[in-house]
């Protein structure tokens, strides 16, 4: 049975290398069951027929029918468009088509009868239809009997351009099941699971997708395919979990001994939060269980995390253990470098440093300290991945900012040492749970939900770019109280020359409207020597203005910078504009960010300048991006190598579903650990074969 559907797209009845070739790039099909999963999106009511004279302004797509009067082509260069008269005897419509010109030249006719499907818009007292789809009807009586809905699937425009329509997708999803004729597409859930969780079988949910006899069939047809799809990634990341449960031990932290002791009580400059606390005891719970560590810590920005990872590291040295921590850019690392030698030091706790720029001699002391022991801490970026970099013996790895290293680099970590270290994975873009645990897979979560006391709210405001003197106003006032400014520019590829030009006219900009202020310039181009004497003035006080790219982005702590100016905030994303927030506000004095826009903001733009201004709250902010963007655009999730893949569950909206798949998959592999039960062979074959082609959503954490 697969065998029939795992067949080439290519062979289907009407395709050819051409338009497999698009089917392939364009959507990723690549076979005829690829093609069966490429669901509509919606359904048009093919009984319905309207008239132009029906038309009314924001209808959605109609079907039409009627003859094309004439046509020309009209305009130049990129402007040029055919555009044709289509009337149906109640009025008239005017068809548009930007492009594919050749394609809508050689195939449209006069004089013959179409049955077009668009969406029309008003536009100068008359409808228009940009880009209808046309179909020739041989005579009246072939829309006779013509009942039912038709399905309308997602094309894109260049495949629009070459004449591959909805409509030509539906006619290769019907050449498939003429194909098939009676066979059955084959069960991908077992029968058991179907009844308990009251679920449609594949092939009848497969057809009727694509056919529905009517749009009440579709709730249980989505329920059952949106299950299907959300159960496995669930299954996946599970029984992963579970085989790594069994494989692997972890080392057994069992005392708290003297370095956490004598640190707790004699050197932590400020009572902890109790939320500090709570999870500090969550760790010691993991670390001192037998099982090996795999802890997620979300935290604001701000809410201290640092303090958590230095507690986590001094309970493995006070096991004989080393850790580490690394941190996504060389300046945070630099800058947890010298926290934890001025907090450790004074115990006798050896901090060391290790980047792409620790070279030579430095580095070569760094890295025999790590062998003989005598290097308690090792604080680094990616270049303590590199294969030279050789412990004595790593018990604890903390990964910062974790949504800046790739799935690949984090597994590396794991390698350092003959049992893998207990791992604690730092976050501060907070993450929504749905996609928590679709993501995270059995990563367990811990959440920092405090800020430490005496913070105030950042206050949040949105200026106009022309509105300089507004902007001049607040920095003049901050800094006549002893405050610091940061200014950030976009730079979306630190590679784009535009985009530093942009930041460098800035920089000079504030230079002339703040003569007598000290301005520093910061971006990823720079010399890591100079961007750390930049970062080092600016942390001093020596420097009032910081007119930086997103390289300050992740972490960067320097408690006395009052103002956050983003310019071009339309360019950044809602996780990035929280970010970027929150390199302020991280002393006791009043904070504000403002964002710089244009006046023309769309719509979805507008919405994140809202929201950033009404909340503070990064777990809010994280649903609302979750809601704007899809998953699919979600900060963290396309850096962190996750390929949302979901045809048709959407974890924004189907938490629920998500929650009760999870629950599901987790009694199976709870009954099954070893794959042994003969009920579940399907599921577990099924596994094997969505492992082969997907992207390993559980070997992520
Ligand atoms: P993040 O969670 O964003 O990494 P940090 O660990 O950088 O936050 O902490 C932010 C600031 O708050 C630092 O200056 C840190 O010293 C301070 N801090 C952390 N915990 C506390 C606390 N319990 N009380 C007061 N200040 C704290
Ligand atoms: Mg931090």
């Amino acid at each position: 049975m697969y065998d029939v559907l795992s067949q080439n797209i290519q062979y289907l009845h009407g395709v050819g290398p051409r338009r497999a070739q698009l089917l392939n790039e364009e959507l990723g099909i690549y076979t005829l069951h690829d093609l069966l999963y490429h669901f509509p999106y919606r359904y048009i009511d093919r009984s319905r027929i309207y008239t132009v004279h029906d038309l009314s302004d924001g209808m959605q797509y109609v079907q039409l029918k009627g003859r094309i009067l004439g046509y020309e082509t009209l305009g130049k260069g990129s402007a040029r468009r055919i555009e044709a008269d289509f009337t149906d005897g109640t009025g008239y419509v005017r068809l548009v088509w930007f492009k594919g010109l050749k394609y809508v030249e050689r195939t449209l006719k006069t004089g013959v009868t179409y049955l077009l499907l668009g969406k029309p818009t008003l536009f100068n007292n008359r409808f228009n239809i940009a880009h209808p789809e046309l179909d020739v009807l041989k005579d009246d009586s072939s829309l006779d009997g013509i009942t039912g809905l038709r399905p309308v699937y997602r094309v894109t425009e260049k495949m629009k351009r070459s004449g591959l329509t909805s409509g030509a997708i539906e006619e290769m999803v019907d050449a498939v099941f003429s194909q098939l004729k009676g066979l059955s597409i084959a069960e991908t859930l077992p029968d058991y699971l179907l009844s308990r969780c009251h679920l449609m079988g594949l092939n009848d949910a497969i057809r009727k997708i694509h056919h529905p006899e009517s749009l009440s069939v579709i709730p249980s047809v989505e329920l059952r395919l949106k299950f299907e799809e959300l159960f496995y990634v669930q299954l996946d990341v599970l029984s992963y979990a579970k085989d790594r449960v069994i494989k692997y031990r972890g080392f057994r932290f069992s005392r708290v001994g003297d370095y956490f002791m004598r640190f707790y009580h004699e050197c932590l400059p400020f009572e902890l939060t109790s939320a500090q606390k709570r999870v500090i005891r969550e760790i010691r719970h993991d670390l001192g269980s037998g099982r090996q560590m795999n802890r997620l810590l979300q935290g604001d920005v701000g809410s201290g995390k640092t303090m958590v990872s230095v507690m986590t590291m001094l309970i493995g040295i006070d096991n004989d253990y080393q850790s580490c921590i690394m941190a996504p850019t060389e300046i945070l690392a630099e800058q947890h470098c010298a926290t934890m030698q001025r907090l450790l030091g004074p115990i006798g706790v050896r901090v060391e440093l290790l980047t792409g720029t620790v070279k030579g001699k430095r580095r070569q002391s760094v890295l025999d300290g790590l062998q003989d022991g005598s290097i308690h801490v090792l604080v680094g970026t990616h270049a303590l991945l590199e294969d030279t970099v050789n412990f004595k013996n790593l018990g604890v790895a903390v990964i910062d900012e974790q949504h800046r290293f790739g799935v690949e680099q984090r597994s590396r970590l794991w390698l350092k040492n003959e049992f893998p270290p207990h791992i604690l994975v730092m976050t501060a873009t907070p993450i929504p749970r749905t996609l928590a645990m679709t993501v995270y897979g059995d990563l367990d979560v811990s959440v920092i939900d405090e800020l430490p006391p005496g913070r105030k709210q950042i206050k949040t405001a949105h200026f106009y770019d022309k509105a300089v003197e507004q902007r001049v106003q607040l920095v003049r006032s901050e800094v006549a109280k002893g405050h610091q400014v940061y200014f950030v520019y976009p730079l979306i590829k630190e590679s784009e020359k535009s985009d530093l030009k942009n930041l460098e006219e800035g920089f000079r900009q504030i230079c002339k409207q703040f003569p007598d202020l000290n301005v520093g310039m910061l971006h990823g181009k720079m010399k890591p020597s100079e961007k750390n004497d930049v970062m080092q003035s600016f942390a001093s006080g020596e420097l009032h203005l910081l007119v930086s790219t997103t390289v300050i982005e992740v972490g960067v702590d320097v408690p006395n910078a009052s103002v956050m100016i983003i310019e071009n905030a339309e360019r950044f994303g809602l996780a990035q504009l929280h970010q970027l927030r929150g390199r302020v506000g991280r002393g006791a004095e009043q904070s504000y960010c403002v964002l710089v826009t244009g006046y023309k903001l769309s719509e979805n733009t507008r919405r994140r300048v809202e929201i950033m201004c009404e909340t503070t709250d990064g777990f809010r902010i994280a649903e609302e991006d979750l809601k704007l963007r899809g998953p699919g655009d979600l900060e963290g999730t396309q850096q962190s190598g996750v390929i949302f893949t979901f045809k048709i569950a959407n974890i924004a909206r189907d938490g629920e579903l998500l929650q009760q798949a999870r629950e599901v998959a987790r009694q199976v592999v709870d009954e099954d650990p070893m794959h042994e039960l003969p009920q579940n062979k399907i599921l577990w074959s099924q596994l094997k074969l969505q492992r082969k082609t997907n992207t390993n959503w559980a070997a992520i954490s």
